[in-house]
């Protein structure tokens, strides 16, 4: 069965139509204009009649936020975030323009961004225009924010936004983030992340002519110290396939991702460089985990030490219990549409690390389920009706949420 515009009554087709008009703005990386989005986000404002303003930190990477006053707006507000930016994509290994957002027989719609994540920031304004449209009140305000630069570490979006004045008078007291697809019934949500640390090994040692069997060589060193941490990262390997309740982000990955060192086939190079990705997780001892590979350094002998090039600190979780009463809203809101949320630690990185470091509580729900995971691949798509059910879910989500005493 295809499905054709008929399918759908008039607000579905004017979502379908924004959320196709979003993905059309290539605000792909790298060196985004982000004038575009800026000016669709504005005229959707405008079309709900919601007022829009805009922060900037940083020239050139402008947030938007759109916002709805609630009754008691001396509550903390409920903050819907999305960001604008897409990573790039290889364009000869897509079935369909990526900015064309075109949709196929079974609908669905193909474009970069479809699932990671435009789809859910027009499913929050949606949401909200269909509630505003049923003459709901909720008391909470909702601040719906649109931020540039996640996909390359959103420190000059994200990052610089929770620091800023702007953001402490907003009175957030809650963040809803993206999460991912979900090949299943069940909705992932993200409640917390590990900390990325990307640190190179530096080995040093005795400089020479290579047909020679000289003793303390930069590549005896970085050999003992490769063994160490691929030793480690093969115990967290192990972890993974004796459990099976775990997943890649209860573990620490660790992966050798480039090695440096050496001008002649003939010569013994004075130094080589190791550089290492590690996510550690919050249930690991950071500091202990960083004395250990300074002790590994040690071991490998003189001249062999770690520099971080992003240490992230440990970020404590949201909570999932009754004392966190964002968390109970989100849960009833799950049970009465009957929907399975499956709460996890985000195994990648998403800008809700920067609203937890500041202490507050951010779930990360993207709302697909029965979806193939493609952020970031080819050919990226989202089924209209995973989008359509999406507003659905989130409005039920944000007048719960935005109903809390
Ligand atoms: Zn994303």
């Amino acid at each position: 069965m295809s499905v054709t515009s008929n399918d759908f009554d008039e607000q579905e087709q004017e979502a379908i139509k924004n959320f196709r008009k979003y993905l059309m703005i290539p605000s792909v990386h790298p060196n985004i204009n982000y004038d575009k989005c800026v000016e669709f986000l504005q005229e959707q404002a405008d079309d709900i009649g919601l007022p829009c303003d805009m922060y900037t930190a940083v020239q050139g990477k402008p947030i938007v936020i759109i916002t709805w006053l609630g009754t008691r707006p001396e509550l903390p507000a409920v903050m819907l975030n999305s960001h604008m930016d897409v990573v790039p994509v290889y364009e000869d290994k897509w079935t369909h323009k990526p900015f064309d957002a075109d949709m196929d027989d079974e609908g669905n719609i193909y474009a970069r961004g479809s699932q990671d994540m435009k789809n859910v920031g027009i499913q929050y304004l949606e949401a909200i225009k269909r509630l505003k449209g049923l003459s709901v009140k909720l008391k909470r305000t909702i601040h719906v924010t649109f931020v540039p630069d996640e996909e390359i570490g959103g420190e000059d979006g994200m990052g610089k936004f929770v620091e800023s004045d702007y953001f402490k008078k907003l009175n957030i007291g809650v963040a809803f983030d993206e999460s991912m697809a979900s090949s299943n019934d069940d909705f992932i949500t993200f409640f917390g992340e590990r900390s990325t640390w990307v640190f190179h090994i530096h080995c040093t040692g005795i400089v020479g002519h290579a047909s020679n069997l000289v003793d303390n060589t930069a590549a005896q060193k970085l050999q003992f110290v490769i063994n160490k941490l691929l030793n480690f990262r093969e115990s967290e390997r192990g972890k993974l396939k004796t459990d099976k309740n775990l997943i890649i982000s209860d573990v620490t990955s660790i992966n050798l991702t480039q090695i440096k060192g050496g001008i002649q086939a003939n010569v013994i190079p004075p130094e080589f460089i190791a550089t290492f990705d590690c996510r550690v997780p919050v249930t690991v001892d950071h500091n202990e985990w960083a004395n250990t590979i300074e002790q590994w350094c040690k071991e490998a002998g003189e001249g062999v030490w770690v520099e971080y090039e992003l240490k992230q600190p440990r970020v404590p979780v949201t909570l999932l219990n009754h004392s966190n009463p964002y968390w109970g809203a989100l849960k009833t809101a799950a049970e009465e549409l009957g929907i399975k949320l499956r709460t996890i630690i985000c195994p990648g990185s998403t800008d809700a690390k920067y609203i937890r470091r500041v202490g507050l509580p951010a779930f990360g729900f993207s709302p697909m389920n029965n979806t193939p995971l493609l952020l970031h691949g080819h050919d990226e798509y989202l089924n209209v009706n995973v989008f359509l059910r999406g507003i659905t879910i989130y409005c039920k989500i944000i007048e719960t949420v935005g109903n809390i005493e």
